[in-house]
């Protein structure tokens, strides 16, 4: 609707273009029991209306229930599936106040998320970090702080989309840099930024950055040839690696038993820096395991360069963010993966998956227990694939259990809908059986 137009007379004189014919109204009130607010159950009885159906009112108000955003059960086996929010995190607060930028020691201002860059400094090696909404806000803002006006060289390789429309090229055209590419699409060597170094020299160009990208979200094989971090930085510019998942520490001491086999090649914040990095930005909802979130950390004059940019201003989380965050970092400075939800699933051992599924089954009439193949998802590491097991039903009841309360999402494969308990915790495998009996109509 036009922001300015009037109801017609008609419809009353002086209502407001908001406001429901009586019609609409009486058909928004006829289904009041679904239980939204009435102005959502106009827009639904409008629809009806509009579509010439008004019966069809009740069921488009229980679908627009169903699209409330609410706590599902994840039984797809992707880790971390961005549709169901990536990384599952706990969070709860009372309707309090936060101290989120007041020192509660002095009485005076304090940082944001004072607490979360401490823990990120213990934890990587950094000497500071500043937290952002997303992954895709770090790159950029570390971009925009550090190479505004400057050349930017980035691997022809590297200039990648890292989905959602966030790609490389563009992200740094709207920092304000400009891009230099070099090498090729499967090889780039250390002399082709040696002599893209020079030529920006040779020019009396401003300092460049060189901006390293991991392939997160696939992969080149055959005859590839790429510089690792510790090579750029022996180049005398300062080198930004966007490293994606925000594994902390390669060594990943928090998991009992060791870094799986599976985390193999994928770089870490700790280590990146270690080899030289100026800066690394990374996603805080990836195999960081915490909420959306994104961090910029390194060198202390650059990140005190990024806090102070204007964007900075544009791209701060909120409390429940950094409340959600300092939590997760708290549980990795403990060394206790177990309290990071993600962790416990990706370190769940097959056997006891096997015993889970086999508890499911027994319960739920025609189900059998079934290996399953998890991934990481979320844009990480394509191809992993991480053995477990789970629950399938002849036939595709995947959208009755969507109906389920609390929701159950599975996959559908070869005729049969498969529950995959690796990614759903055990307190929810009574969930998972109850939606697959229901199902069933058992
Ligand atoms: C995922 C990813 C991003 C974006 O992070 P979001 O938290 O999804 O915004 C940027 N760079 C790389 C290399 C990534 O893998």
């Amino acid at each position: 609707m036009e922001p300015h137009t009037v109801a017609a007379p008609s419809e009353g004189g002086d209502r407001r273009p908001s406001e429901a014919p009586p019609s609409v109204d009486a058909l928004a009130r006829s289904v009041a029991d679904v239980g939204l607010p009435h102005p959502l159950l106009v827009q639904a009885a409008r629809a009806a209306v509009t579509a010439g159906d008004p019966a069809s009112a009740r069921d488009r108000a229980e679908a627009a229930r169903a699209r409330l955003q609410r706590p599902v059960v994840n039984a797809t086996g992707v880790l971390l599936h961005t549709n169901l929010g990536r990384a599952p995190v706990t969070w709860a607060q009372g309707a309090r106040a936060v101290n989120v930028e007041l020192d509660l020691g002095s009485g005076r201002r304090g940082r944001r998320g004072e607490t979360a860059t401490a823990a990120l400094r213990a934890l990587t090696g950094a000497e500071d970090a500043v937290v952002v909404n997303n992954g895709a806000a770090a790159v950029l803002l570390a971009l925009a702080a550090l190479a505004a006006g400057r050349p930017v060289i980035v691997s022809r390789g590297e200039l990648v989309e890292i989905g959602g429309g966030f790609r490389i090229p563009e992200v740094l055209a709207s920092s304000g840099a400009r891009l230099v590419e070099v090498g090729t699409t499967n090889r780039t060597r250390r002399s082709d930024y040696e002599d893209a170094v020079a030529a920006v020299a040779a020019a009396g160009g401003l300092t460049p950055v060189i901006l390293k990208v991991h392939q997160s979200n696939y992969r080149v094989v055959g005859f590839t040839s790429s510089v690792p971090v510790g090579e750029l930085a022996g180049l005398g510019v300062p080198v930004v690696a966007d490293i994606g998942s925000g594994l902390l520490d390669a060594a990943a001491p928090w998991v009992r038993g060791g870094p799986p086999g599976w985390l193999a090649g994928e770089p870490a914040a700790r280590q990146t820096l270690r080899h030289g990095a100026a800066l690394v930005t990374f996603s805080g909802d990836k195999l960081l395991g915490g909420p959306q979130a994104g961090v910029v950390a390194g060198r202390a004059d650059l990140v005190a360069a990024c806090a102070r940019h204007p964007l900075a201003r544009a791209l701060r989380p909120g409390a429940m963010v950094l409340g959600a965050l300092q939590q997760v970092l708290l549980a990795y400075a403990r060394g206790d993966g177990d309290a990071v939800p993600l962790w416990r699933m990706a370190s769940a051992g097959e056997d006891g998956l096997r015993a889970r599924s086999a508890a499911v089954a027994a319960v739920v009439p025609g189900a059998k227990v079934v290996p399953c193949r998890s991934v990481v998802g979320g844009g990480a590491l394509p191809g992993v694939e991480i053995p477990s097991a789970g629950v399938a039903v002849p036939g595709d009841v995947a959208a009755s259990l969507r109906r389920h309360e609390p929701p159950v999402v599975a996959t559908v494969r070869a005729g049969s809908t498969v529950c995959d308990l690796r990614t759903v915790d055990p307190a929810d495998d009574v969930v998972v059986a109850r939606a697959l009996s229901a199902a069933l109509g058992a």
